[in-house]
């Protein structure tokens, strides 16, 4: 017991109303991104349309019924611009798509039919650095010229051996110059001159092309390295909304700001959204210890910390995406665990994206081609892309194999994904904590007088919680020990893995 027996009985009102993560002024925001659940895709990976075995635009119009049926509401497409490597984040040409992917017509077709189904398509947008292949660059190559400013060059040879900000090798040797070119990521990825008017409008450019075409937002590359300094980068992204909201005002930039909760605070302001990294990291520590209470915790604190700067930021929670190990690898393969961490992050308050294949617990570590492995949709290989070897177990994996069995991953997280779609509390609701061991994940979420509390066990011992007088109604239980739609009140005993979520009536 981790809490005495006269907590227990005094305790009547139960839920701590310290943390509020306010929906005040919730209408006039974003019912266009905001509680929506989104799904990452890495095109070449996903669905092959025309038998070539690497996935294509049209592969993912063709599984947008795949996508909808599951509850996902919106998608971050993952760079789709012709590209000199696989993954596509060096662009060679913002204005054509990668040819393995298909054509303009192809994503305009996409966009429109994932409209019909409420769907919301945000693109990446790659734009710290493009391509050494990019024609700027080989331009700006030649010594002059309009392009040469829209790099960052330096004769200084010395400067070869410095670090960046991001502990990089700062510098690469020009292939025809005796002089150095800024390129914090890799030589074949040249940095753009931010300093330079002529490289924003160019920039600008391309986001209008887009939004005009239909895309509902970008996911913003590398968000914090355009200028070495974050004060410069404030005042770009400010600007750079206010370009974006100009052509269409519920566009949304979502940012790659990696990097502590505390050094992200500024970005809430120009940014509508930007990614939790800390959340995954947190959830799988906190799987391993048994210590689930403190998830909340934290999630709710940085949010508030968010909210300060920017009442309307939306955070978008996740457990891993395409650079980090697969969440499934970092525990172990074990569902149990699994199935709490998605309970987790798909019940916080924000925007939450799913990686592709981790509904159906696709297992990865790097090398980065490890972890961007082909959907396995089936265990005939012919249905899957081939754009890498698949090194997951097929029979295990395989989705056609899951939505035949009601108990598997798959089915969990389109229950969850169901649940936060038809319940608006979880999906757009204020969080508080409910007091609970500290093993227990426990919250409660609410808005216009529905409340749905969400309780997971994580330790190893059975554990108590008080949800006070009300009566409660089990919305979803992973225990046979309270069936779906029994009533509750007062207390409620969490098996090992438990995960129960309940609605007051
Ligand atoms: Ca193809």
């Amino acid at each position: 017991m981790v809490w005495g027996i006269a907590g227990i009985v005094l305790c009547s009102i139960l839920i701590i109303g310290l943390f509020r993560v306010g929906n005040t002024s919730k209408e006039m925001t974003y019912d266009h991104y905001e509680g929506r659940v989104f799904y990452e895709i890495f095109v070449r990976a996903f669905q092959d349309s025309d038998g070539d075995g690497i996935g294509d635009l049209n592969g993912v119009t063709q599984k947008l019924d795949y996508l909808q049926e599951l509850g996902i509401r919106g998608i971050w497409l993952m760079p789709i611009q012709k590209s000199s490597s696989y993954h596509g984040y060096d662009v060679e040409d913002y204005y054509a798509i990668e040819e393995d992917y298909g054509t303009m017509e192809d994503l305009r077709r996409l966009i429109d039919e994932a409209h019909k189904r409420d769907i919301k398509i945000v693109m990446d947008l790659v734009i710290n650095h493009t391509s050494s292949e990019h024609q700027w660059f080989q331009e700006a190559l030649k010594g002059e010229g309009a392009y040469r400013d829209y790099y960052i060059w330096t004769d200084d040879m010395t400067k070869e051996h410095e670090y960046s900000p991001m502990g990089t090798k700062g510098w690469a040797k020009s292939p025809t110059k005796e002089e150095l070119y800024y390129a914090i990521f890799w030589k074949g990825m040249p940095d753009l001159n931010y300093d330079n008017p002529h490289v924003i409008s160019q920039i600008k450019e391309i986001a209008t092309y887009y939004l005009e075409l239909g895309i509902d937002g970008f996911r913003l590359d590398a968000a914090k390295w355009l200028h070495d300094e974050k004060e410069k980068n404030i005042v770009f992204w400010n600007d750079f909304r206010e370009h974006v909201e100009g052509v269409n005002p519920k566009a949304v930039l979502i940012g790659e700001v990696w990097d502590q909760a505390f050094n992200c605070k500024e970005y809430a302001g120009p940014l509508h959204s930007f990614f939790d990294f800390d959340l995954g990291e947190q959830i799988i520590k906190t799987l391993k210890s048994g210590r689930l209470s403190s998830v909340a915790t934290s999630y709710i604190s940085h949010y508030e910390m968010y909210k300060e700067q920017s009442e309307s930021f939306v955070v978008a929670p996740f457990l891993t995406n395409h650079d980090q190990n697969r969440i499934m690898s970092m525990i172990d393969g074990d569902t149990d665990q699994m199935r709490m961490a998605a309970a987790m992050y798909l019940t916080l308050p924000g925007a939450p994206y799913v990686y592709y294949g981790e509904e159906i617990g696709m297992l990865g570590t790097k090398p980065d081609e490890m972890i961007r492995e082909p959907f396995i949709w089936s265990t005939d290989l012919s249905k899957n892309t081939s754009w890498a070897p698949i090194t997951n177990e097929i029979e295990v994996v395989a989705l056609e194999k899951q939505i035949e069995n009601e108990e598997s991953l798959y089915h969990f997280y389109k229950k969850m994904i169901g649940l936060r779609n038809s319940q608006k509390a979880l999906s757009r609701g204020d969080i508080s904590l409910v007091k609970a061991p500290k093993s227990v994940f426990a919250i409660a979420r609410a808005i216009e007088g529905e409340e749905i509390m969400v309780l997971i066990n994580g330790g190893k011992e059975v554990e108590k919680v008080q949800i006070g007088e009300a009566r409660y109604r089990v919305l979803l239980s992973t225990e046979d020990s309270y069936k779906e739609k029994s009533k509750m009140q007062q207390e409620v005993e969490l098996q090992q893995n438990h995960i129960l979520i309940l609605k007051k009536e």
